[in-house]
């Protein structure tokens, strides 16, 4: 996606960073807001993984070791913090398993990576971009499971609405210092990682499903990421901007 400099889209002069950035998703959105003109952090665990990614993005790149899990990991990124004007809040996990064999360490990995970590690290940027008054905006990556429901991912599920309330509230408390927070809730999107689920046929059933009837691309993604990242949605705040094919909205 080609984003002119002087279009609203536009992340000249901004530093954005983007957790769990070191592949899917994540990796994806550091390129597009490279390309739209951002000084990119891309965080994640694994710093070899990173490099990876970071070696194949054309831009202003570094990287950093993170795990938003632990409160501490955050705490010593605040040197980073300092500068951010644009947070991903994307690092997120699943836990497969019916509800009734769900384990607790299967619940306190999914709830304590895709909501205290994100509540952790989304806190801390906006003391930072508080303390340095020029406003900001954090993306939270919910998903359609934060309003829905699926079998099998109980944790997840809970921990993505759990994202979408965090993102109201944080609204809400922090527009007065001109941060913007946003989730973007994606649909099902073709990544390495599930590819090989899609092509089977319970993949398939699934897609039925769909009123598009396709899966999404990661490139679905880049125009809603930059609205919400940019000057281009100045005026959105505690929204959830669903990008799945018309997946929330398919018949009873
Ligand atoms: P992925 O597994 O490819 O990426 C997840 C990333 O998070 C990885 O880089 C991983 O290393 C990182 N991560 C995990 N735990 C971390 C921790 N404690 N600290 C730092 N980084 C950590 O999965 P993905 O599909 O790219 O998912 C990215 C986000 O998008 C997740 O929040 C996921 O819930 C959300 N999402 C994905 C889809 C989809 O269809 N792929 C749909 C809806 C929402």
């Amino acid at each position: 996606m080609i984003v002119l400099q002087s279009s609203p889209f536009s992340m000249e002069g901004r530093v954005a960073l983007v957790t769990g950035a070191s592949s899917g998703l994540g990796a994806h959105f550091a390129q597009v807001l490279a390309a739209a003109g951002a000084e990119v952090i891309l965080a994640a665990r694994r710093e070899d993984a990173l490099a990876r990614v970071a070696g194949g993005i054309t831009g202003d790149v570094s990287t950093l070791r993170l795990d938003v899990a632990d409160a501490a990991s955050i705490a010593a990124a605040a040197g980073v913090l300092a500068r951010v004007d644009v947070l991903i809040n994307n690092a997120g996990v699943v836990a497969e398993a019916a509800a009734l064999d769900q384990n607790e360490a299967g619940w306190d990995s999914v709830l304590d990576t895709n909501l205290k970590g994100m509540f952790l690290l989304a806190q801390a940027a906006c003391r930072a971009m508080r303390a340095r008054g020029a406003g900001g905006a954090i993306i939270n990556i919910a998903s359609i499971l934060g309003l829905r429901q699926a079998g099998g991912v109980l944790p997840y599920a809970v921990s993505k609405a759990g994202v979408i309330q965090l993102t109201k509230t944080l609204a809400l408390e922090v527009a007065r210092f001109g941060i913007r927070v946003n989730a973007l809730a994606p649909g099902y999107i073709e990544t390495d990682l599930n590819a090989a689920f899609w092509a089977s046929d319970a993949g398939k059933a699934m897609l039925k499903r769909i009123p598009q009837r396709r899966l999404g691309r990661l490139a679905d993604l880049d125009g809603p990421l930059l609205l919400l990242a940019s000057d281009a949605g100045a005026y959105m705040t505690g929204t959830v901007l669903a990008v799945d094919g018309g997946h929330l909205v398919s018949s009873l």
